[in-house]
């Protein structure tokens, strides 16, 4: 052989399992072996790749997103990189570093080509190796998958409105409960929901229903003390926790919150105005043995008292 290959290389090599064609010893033969340093880069991810390479000894770790962020796999002694982009002429996919000094066989895509016609043994393990390949990238995107809906199910944050979702709500409610035992000032729940808001579904589309909700969110955010707190409750409705502020100054403030609300202007993106939104509110100061869901309740009720007795107005509890 030109390159010196011994048979020990030539036995590692999963890739060449079963090959015992002289032809295809004969183009491996002719093949150079290129001595990789620790940290050298042989491929790059979006440049060219005309070549297999077949690890003859060391290590190599390939990069998703540039050498010396997470390694997504380190490839040893008798494994190959770089068979893709000579199959499908696209650029390399990812990054191919030297972890430790390593030897590589060059095999350019017309040696490539002529051991695959010249060798069933070298196709066969050539289709084993991407089927291999395929699998663990169904893997990996199933991994991710699983981890996306854990982060859903975990996350505090509604993404819609960036303001804290319902499961954020159940945890701080109660807390503020406690505190609010111990410290003995007041604290309001106010509760609301936007009114005929399916009519903004129905007539404008279900984007400018989202406008709306964002818009609701945006206001009331910005309307509130930064020690006060809120929520998306779920759908069109919101929470709103005012410690320290007792029945009548919440009063005010979901007063306050309403007009801001009704006299904002909201153009959709095809340019049409829509109607000016309005709320109904309820709202409840915590009592002795308050607990979250019996607070909220009160809240609630308090709410649909104000959608019966005509909407876009504040109710207190009775
Ligand atoms: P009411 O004045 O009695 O509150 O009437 P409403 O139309 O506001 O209440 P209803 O409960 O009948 O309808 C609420 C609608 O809100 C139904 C649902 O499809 C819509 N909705 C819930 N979440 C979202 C969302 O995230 N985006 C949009 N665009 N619509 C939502
Ligand atoms: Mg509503
Ligand atoms: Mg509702």
């Amino acid at each position: 052989m030109e390159n010196e290959l011994s048979k020990k290389d030539i036995d590692n090599l999963f890739i060449l399992r079963r090959v015992s064609s002289e032809a295809v010893m004969d183009v491996l033969g002719k093949c150079p072996v290129v001595n990789l340093n620790k940290g050298e880069v042989l491929l790059r991810a979006g440049q060219s790749n005309q070549s297999l390479y077949l690890i003859l000894s060391g290590r190599l770790a390939i990069f998703l997103e540039y050498p010396g962020s997470d390694p997504v796999a380190i490839l040893d002694q008798g494994e190959t990189v770089g068979e893709l982009s000579v199959i499908d002429d696209n650029p390399a996919s990812a990054y191919v570093v030297g972890v430790e000094e390593s030897r590589v066989l060059e095999v350019d895509e017309t040696a490539f080509w002529r051991m695959i016609s010249e060798s069933h043994s070298f196709a066969c393990n050539m289709l084993l190796l991407l089927s291999d390949r395929m699998r663990s990238s169904d893997e990996a995107l199933l991994k991710n998958i699983h981890l996306r809906k854990r982060f859903q199910r975990d996350a505090m944050v509604d993404s819609l409105t960036g303001m804290h979702n319902r499961r954020w709500l159940d945890i701080q409610l109660p807390r503020l409960i406690d505190r609010h035992i111990r410290s003995e000032r007041p604290l309001c729940v106010i509760m609301f929901d936007v009114d005929h808001f399916k009519k903004f579904n129905d007539s404008y589309g279900h984007d400018a229903g989202d406008d709306v909700l964002a818009l609701v969110a945006r206001t009331t955010l910005m309307g509130l003390r930064p020690t006060d707190l809120s929520a998306r409750f779920g759908g069109e409705e919101f929470v709103v926790m005012l410690a320290g502020i007792s029945t009548d100054l919440a009063w005010i403030v979901a007063e306050r919150l309403r007009r801001h609300i009704n006299s904002e202007h909201i153009i959709t993106d095809d340019g049409r105005e829509l109607p000016p939104v309005t709320i109904s509110l309820g709202i409840a100061e915590c009592r002795v043995g308050d607990s979250a869901d019996s607070l909220l309740k009160r809240a609630d009720t308090a709410m649909y008292r104000a959608k019966e007795t005509g909407r876009n107005r504040t109710c207190r509890e009775e």
